[in-house]
Formats: C-alpha cells, sequence, structure tokens
C-alpha cells in the first residue's frame, strides 16, 4: 500500500489542495513534524505566507529534514511554497521579511513580483510540456512571485508572458499561481504520476 501524500499543514490553504486529492481519489497526511515526514510518500507546500512558513518551519524543526526528503521524494511548492522551495531571493526594496528559503531548487524569485492582493489575476498558460494537453491552464495568481532566473539543470513547464510560471527539477515542481484553486486537477495529477514513478 503506497503511503499518503503529505500535506505541509503548517500554514497556508492547505485544506484546497487536500480535497484537490481526494478528488483524484487520494489520501493526504498533514505534516507539521519532521517524524510524520517518514508517513507520506511526498510533500505539498501550499501558498500562505512565506514570512510565516519560514517562521513555522524553523520553529518545528522541518528545514534539514524536509531538505533531506526531497532528496528522493517528490515536493510540489505552489505559490509561497515555490518561495520556499527556491534558493535565492531577488532584492526587494523592503528587505525579505525574514523569509528563508530551503534552497532546493536552482532559482531567484521576486516575491510579490506582480503587485499586491488588488492585482492578483487568472491567466490561461499551456501545460503541454507537463502532461501534452493542449487545454490552456486557469492559473491563479494570488501575490504570486516572478521567478527571475532559473539554474541550468531546471526546466521551464509554463510560461505566462513569456517568464517561467511552473519549474521543474527531477522531482521537484514549482509552480507561481495556485493550481488548487481551480476545478482543473490536471496538474494535481501530473503530479500524482511522478509520485507515483518514484
Ligand atoms: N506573497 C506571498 C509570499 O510572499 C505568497 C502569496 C501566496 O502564496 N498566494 O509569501
Amino acid at each position: 500500500m503506497c503511503k499518503p501524500i503529505g500535506l505541509l499543514t503548517l500554514q497556508g490553504d492547505y485544506q484546497k489542495h487536500q480535497q484537490a486529492f481526494a478528488d483524484l481519489g487520494r489520501e493526504t497526511f498533514g505534516v507539521r513534524r519532521p517524524g510524520e515526514l517518514e508517513s507520506v510518500s511526498c510533500l505539498v507546500i501550499p501558498g500562505g505566507e512565506s514570512t510565516t512558513l519560514t517562521r513555522l518551519v524553523d520553529r518545528v524543526g522541518l528545514r534539514e529534514p524536509v531538505r533531506e526528503f526531497a532528496c528522493d521524494h517528490p515536493v510540489l511548492g505552489t505559490c509561497a511554497g515555490l518561495i520556499m522551495l527556491a534558493n535565492r531571493l531577488e532584492d526587494e526594496r523592503k528587505g525579505h521579511f525574514g523569509v528563508e528559503p530551503l534552497g532546493l531548487l536552482d532559482c531567484t524569485v521576486l516575491r510579490n513580483g506582480y503587485g499586491r492582493q488588488i492585482d492578483s489575476f487568472t491567466a490561461p498558460v499551456g501545460l503541454e510540456s507537463l502532461d501534452g494537453s493542449h487545454e490552456p491552464f486557469p492559473a491563479v495568481f494570488i501575490r504570486a512571485p516572478r521567478i527571475t532566473r532559473t539554474g541550468p539543470e531546471v526546466e521551464i513547464i509554463a510560461e505566462y508572458e513569456g517568464e517561467p510560471v511552473a519549474v521543474r527539477r527531477g522531482t521537484l515542481l514549482g509552480l507561481t499561481f495556485h493550481p488548487e484553486l481551480t476545478n482543473d486537477l490536471r496538474i494535481h495529477k501530473a503530479f500524482l504520476e511522478m509520485v507515483d514513478r518514484v
């Protein structure tokens, strides 16, 4: 019996991910402390606030355990979750507010790169390189980060206005948008395929 999908349930909109996986017939398990990583097949780091995520990850001692887990388990990071996966933050006018990414994906991100909450938007993005589908995906960007640099080993999976919005290296998948906020389950499905292949 394969292990459930791990969801980092420290902060953010993890319940929507739980629902998306449930709709695909898959069980999730909330991860809040290091030992719980042993019970899961992969980890989803949801959107929320990377400042709070940083603080909580360090408070419960998950930083090194998640970094080790990611060496041989798939990890999906969405929005703030992608910020946590990145290895560098772009300089911001106001500083980084204590955000300390995990440094797993070789890319640089600019937090709130499209502006404030009021500047949130939905846009169609192509997913051909993820699942071969030709139907655009309705990507919801909420105070989304921008990926301003990707390392040579990082594959760009989807772009919006010529910039990467979905990137992958091995079994690490990072998205600047929120796939759990639409009824389109293609990204969760593609991630499950990555998990089942490991
Ligand atoms: N702007 C948030 C951050 O910097 C991310 C927003 C989100 O996850 N929707 O952490």
